[in-house]
């Protein structure tokens, strides 16, 4: 294919990029972005493959059939539950990626670039590597946070800021020294030790974090492989992976942003790497007792309810009952009650995951509401049905100044006239921190597997 009909393709596909995101961010379009997505990139692989880039089909043929086959099957038999840490290796890979890339290119002496252009093509490698190798190292831990091999709690090294900034520093320093050395011919120590520093600094940056406040690193590192693709496609001089990396990296950025704000966390502290230590003090013993209710007495409760709001946490991501409470949620419809989803931004364990689980239970969108959009209405809510969620809904974030959430908005279902909570035991959450909901005087416990309290809940009232 000649270079400008590559170009134009590049185009295109840039275009159906863009275009997938934006029909990503409704739920009404989330279906089209995605078919824009995977024909956009459906395009590029197509344009690379006959582009005069490619130097061996074998190479490429073996990448693209062992990549497509590894990506088949972790799609195929990845769990719902299990996403986040899908998404996190797969960050780890793009990083991972860039690093050999950057390898790659600094050890190809085929190059013909002189002078200033060759200085710059060094300066590639060398950020290329820099964002690569930290989040590679970050991903890896975040990885063994979600899937809960490594603790959440934060790991809080003394002097931690003053160790980020000696980093920073010596990388600079590194830096300085690579593109001098890498002027005449040599280069590798500076590289193999800003290399070291930087998976040093991606694992102090994500293991400094505490359990509530992954979802931000989760972001801000599909942020930094977004960074790492663009740092790529100027290694390779490659101006869609440019494109790309830009875009993934921006709204990663946007999104690390958003979440920070609905978190109450401080977006620059975050990009340092310096945060998750709020509070520290660990949170105060809950007290009170704990009211525990059978099926047979929350039927009565929802028949007398007018108004009821149900909020979905991770539990219900794990019981998989998302289909049950959609079939509660039309039954109690059908009896001309108002039914509304909440949903906390941080809810289960990425992004978005309780709309992804409700929109893939049919629930229709316009029950479904922010948290800030209901936040105040808990008073007049006759019953709210907490699905598995256990910090989004933890008061203690607003009335105790030690919990590790401290700060962190919640849903305040307490306010509301009764809360029924569904879980399998007194078990903490993500946080790691006791919960004073459970205990308030408005709380009644229904113990067990969500989505068996659910179907039985469901039968009641049918039967009723
Ligand atoms: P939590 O992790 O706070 O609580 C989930 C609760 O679900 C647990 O207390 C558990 O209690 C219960 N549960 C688990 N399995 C079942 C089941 N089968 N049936 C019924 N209940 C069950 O979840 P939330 O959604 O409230 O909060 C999300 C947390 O995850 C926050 O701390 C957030 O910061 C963090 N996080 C979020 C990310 C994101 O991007 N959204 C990413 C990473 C972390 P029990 O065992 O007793 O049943």
């Amino acid at each position: 294919m000649s270079p400008s009909l590559v170009t134009m393709s590049y185009i295109a596909a840039s275009s159906l990029f863009i275009l997938s995101l934006s029909g990503l961010s409704h739920q009404e379009t989330a279906r089209r972005g995605n078919y824009y997505g995977m024909a956009g990139m459906a395009l590029a692989i197509f344009a690379t493959i006959v582009s005069d880039a490619v130097t061996s089909y074998s190479i490429l043929i073996v990448a693209l059939l062992s990549g497509g086959l590894i990506g088949t099957r972790a799609a195929l038999k990845v769990e719902m539950t299990q996403m986040p840490e899908l998404v996190a290796i797969m960050h780890s890979l793009v990083g991972m990626a860039a690093v050999l890339v950057g390898y790659a290119n600094f050890f190809d002496h085929s190059s013909s670039l002189v002078g200033i252009e060759k200085t710059i093509h060094e300066v590639e490698i060398y950020i290329g590597i820099l964002i690569g190798a930290i989040t590679f190292s970050g991903s890896v831990i975040a990885f063994g946070k979600l899937r809960g091999r490594i603790s959440g709690r934060p790991v809080l090294l003394p002097g931690r800021h003053g160790i980020n900034l000696a980093l920073l520093v010596a990388v600079i320093f590194l830096g300085y020294e690579f593109v001098l050395a890498s002027q005449a011919g040599a280069g590798e120590w500076p590289l193999a030790l800003m290399t070291l520093i930087a998976l040093i600094f991606g694992i102090h940056m994500v293991m400094a974090i505490g359990g509530a406040d992954m979802p931000i690193v989760v972001s801000m590192l599909n942020s930094y492989s977004g960074w790492a693709a663009a740092a790529t496609g100027f290694m390779l001089s490659n101006d869609l992976l440019i494109v790309t990396g830009a875009l993934v990296g921006s709204s990663g950025a946007i999104l690390s942003y958003i979440m920070c704000r609905a978190m109450n966390r401080n977006f620059l502290s975050v990009i340092s790497g310096g945060f998750g230590s709020s509070g520290g003090g660990g949170a105060a013993e809950i007290k009170g007792d704990i009211v525990s209710i059978q099926v047979n007495e929350v039927v009565p409760m929802l028949r007398d309810a007018q108004n009821i709001m149900i909020i979905p946490g991770y539990g219900m991501a794990v019981a998989q009952a998302q289909h049950a409470v959609y079939e509660l949620a039309k039954q109690l419809l059908k009896q001309n009650k108002t039914i509304r989803f909440a949903i906390h931004p941080v809810a289960g364990r990425m992004p978005g995951h309780m709309n992804v689980l409700l929109a893939e239970a049919k629930v229709a969108y316009d029950i479904v509401y922010e948290m800030d959009e209901v936040n105040e209405d808990f008073p007049n809510v006759d019953v709210t049905i907490v699905i598995g969620a256990n910090d989004i809904v933890n008061p203690s974030a607003l009335d105790d100044p030690n919990s590790p959430i401290a700060g962190m908005p919640v849903l305040q279902c307490w306010k509301g006239h009764n809360t029924i909570v569904l879980k399998r035991s007194m078990a903490t959450g993500y946080a790691g921190i006791g919960n004073p909901l459970f205990v308030h005087e408005n709380t009644r416990m229904l113990f067990g597997d969500a989505n068996d309290s659910l179907q039985s809940v469901l039968k009641e009232l049918q039967a009723s």
